[in-house]
């Protein structure tokens, strides 16, 4: 049960019925779904044109009651094929990333992506590919119930903050995600392209350090 359906239920304001279109409907991993039925439904989906051209789909990897939630953008060809996320040179930037503040992803870690499939030849998401696809990441950080949320490269923070703002301008201080502390920062990706903003990076995490110190009592 939802915050809002416990405080609507204390006050004798359930059931809440309201309107909801079909597209909704189709949008929305059902509440009393857990983690063994997303590995079912995740794996089964052909909600978009990529579950034809992937090897299979990449759900995430890590402690699944982490405190800490790296989400990137889509899987590329290493991931599709071996079925984890960030195992490609993004992926080795990421491990050392994490090292840099203490973490590493076998331990208090979740790391996953927007998308679960590859979009062919790792061209962008496509606006209905992630709209079908980030009830999937919903479901998952709704499960996690994680302390902090890392959203790394535009894909991950504007789908999570509804945005269309540059990274730029997001990064750099603390917003919100269903109550959730969020952090935004580079995707590894791009930092591999681009070392100046690597410093940018640094500060992100030693914000995200910090915010994690003052949410542990
Ligand atoms: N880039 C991503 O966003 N995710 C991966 O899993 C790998 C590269």
């Amino acid at each position: 049960m939802t915050r809002r359906h416990e405080i609507l239920k204390e006050m004798g304001l359930t059931p809440v019925w309201r309107l909801r279109n079909e597209k909704e409907e189709a949008r929305e991993v059902k509440e009393e779904v857990g983690w063994t039925e997303l590995k079912q439904i995740v794996p089964a989906c052909t909600a978009c044109g990529l579950h034809r051209t992937r090897a299979q789909t990449v759900l995430g990897v890590g402690d699944e009651q982490a405190d800490w939630l790296f989400i990137g953008e889509a899987p590329g060809a290493e991931e599709d094929r071996l079925g984890e996320p960030f195992v490609g040179q993004a992926g080795k930037l990421l491990d050392n990333m994490l090292a840099a503040i203490g973490l590493n992803r076998a331990e208090n870690v979740y790391i996953c992506n927007v998308l679960k499939c590859r979009p062919p030849g790792n061209r962008n998401p496509e606006p209905e590919e992630v709209a079908q696809c980030s009830p999937h990441l919903a479901k998952q950080i709704a499960l996690i119930q994680p302390k902090l949320i890392i959203a790394m490269g535009r894909f991950a923070a504007q789908t999570l903050l509804n945005s269309d703002a540059s990274i730029a301008s997001l990064r750099g201080r603390l917003h919100q995600y269903g109550g959730l502390p969020l952090i935004v920062t580079y995707h590894p990706a791009y930092l591999l392209r681009n070392l100046p903003d690597k410093s940018k990076a640094w500060e992100d995490l030693v914000l995200a350090r910090r915010t994690m110190q003052s949410l542990i009592p």
